[in-house]
């Protein structure tokens, strides 16, 4: 081809495709709500009411059932619409169970991506339309979270940590292995001394992280005896919230003892995950700081039921912590929030099955939380926690059209939210 007509379909190229877009309207739904929980920060519930969406976002809020012959009509008039729901803590790589120690030796980055898109088809399937994943192979998160937002495979929007750092011997150290086997599982987020810790941020957010997430204490499930208390040090710890704020990262921590959850927050960490022995001292520097707690309920839940199961997989060690855990978590929850600390919603999907997410909303209600306010949790707070307020945790005009619904009303009794019946994200139906 010569160059003149190079440019020339280049040129009718940009006039057709221009005039395709003012030709053709851009498509717009209509979702008639029967009961609409729009914005869950004031808990009022609205009665038949529409909204309309268009390319993938809110434009607008109408009173009454409108839209016929205008464009797509979703027809909830027997439903109850609130937003998508957000986790704030899944893993949407894998899932724990028996097998883990094999699998940790045969499973490629791939291999965990494959599963990753399993996982979060089925996770936005059960309403989650948002989720934070907490530590993962970098290769297999980023592509899935990546190939999520490009379109290629069905899931919820992810936010992710990319490898969660853990000090040489913490929860991030494969324990349990020949030691030559285990080295060779060490993923790069193992940092010692602070100088070391640094460069472990300002690597992990280079590979491609949207937050960073440490362990600051010993984990439950790290087969080693080594307890639930503080691993990192202070200084540490100053280092990575210094260097990852350095960088516009928020920076949360797994921590289980109240020494560490403390010295975190002193360190200016934005939220824990877990906080099973919070103490007063605790609820006051959460509150002096802003910070979020993210409890993770249904982790301890399903922890306790695999350490009282007889002929459970736990080995020893892991067995004793989590006899300690699974009831400790739902206590800590209750004083925190009855001490008024913000809570974010995380269930830690992965140690729980995916898909079953929505069943922490029960034991926040048990954790003394209204329904409402356990509904919060997991729309407008996590929104917060998560830094993303201008685009999810309610519906009104601009955000992304994020959208669920269940019959019944789940202001009375939240267990309905784990029977999802619509979902919509960014105004592309999943469920119907
Ligand atoms: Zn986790």
């Amino acid at each position: 081809m010569t160059q003149w007509r190079l440019v020339a379909a280049a040129v009718l190229g940009l006039l057709l495709g221009t005039g395709g877009a003012t030709a053709q309207a851009p498509a717009t739904t209509y979702i008639q709500a029967g009961r609409l929980l729009a914005d869950p920060a004031s808990g009022r519930v609205l009665s038949a009411h529409t909204i309309v969406v268009r390319d993938g976002r809110i434009v607008g809020i109408e009173e009454g059932y409108v839209g016929e012959g205008q464009g797509e009509v979703v027809d909830l008039r027997d439903s109850f619409v609130l937003p998508g729901l957000i986790d704030s803590h899944v893993h949407i790589c894998h899932e724990n169970g028996p097998n883990d120690r094999v699998r940790r030796t045969v499973q490629t980055a791939a291999d965990l991506a494959v599963d990753g898109a399993h996982y979060a088809r089925i996770t936005l399937e059960a309403g989650f339309t948002t989720v934070a994943d907490m530590g993962e192979e970098n290769d297999a998160i980023f592509a899935v979270r990546d190939g999520i937002a490009r379109g290629r495979i069905p899931g919820p929007r992810i936010v992710a940590a990319g490898n969660a750092l853990s000090p040489h011997g913490g929860p991030g150290d494969p324990a349990g292995y020949r030691p030559d086997v285990g080295h060779t599982l060490r993923r790069p987020s193992l940092c010692s001394g602070a100088d070391d810790c640094r460069r472990v941020v300002r690597e992990t957010i280079h590979r491609g992280a949207d937050h960073i997430k440490i362990t600051a204490t010993g984990s439950v499930l790290a087969d080693l005896a080594s307890g639930l208390g503080q691993q990192f040090t202070d200084e540490e710890m100053r280092a990575i919230v210094e260097a990852a704020h350095a960088l516009g990262r928020r920076v949360t921590a797994h921590a289980h003892d109240a020494a560490a959850i403390n010295a975190f927050l002193r360190a200016g960490g934005d939220s824990i995950e877990h906080g099973t022995n919070l103490d007063s001292e605790s609820v006051r520097l959460f509150r002096e700081r802003g910070a979020w707690l993210v409890p993770t309920l249904l982790a301890g839940e399903t922890v306790g039921r695999w350490a009282n199961d007889p002929n459970g997989f736990l080995s020893p060690a892991v067995r004793d912590k989590a006899l300690l855990v699974g009831p400790r978590m739902i206590e800590s929850a209750r004083l925190a929030h009855a001490g008024g600390v913000r809570i974010a919603f995380g269930t830690d999907s992965s140690v729980s099955r995916h898909g079953e997410n929505a069943r922490e909303f029960a034991l926040l209600v048990r954790a003394g939380l209204t329904p409402l306010e356990a509904i919060q949790t997991a729309t407008v707070n996590a929104a917060d926690h998560l830094g993303l307020s201008a685009l999810i945790g309610s519906i009104s005009p601009g955000k992304a059209a994020d959208i669920v619904a269940v019959r019944g009303d789940p202001t009375a009794d939240v267990t309905v939210l784990e029977r999802i019946s619509f979902v919509m994200r960014d105004g592309r139906v999943y469920r119907r």
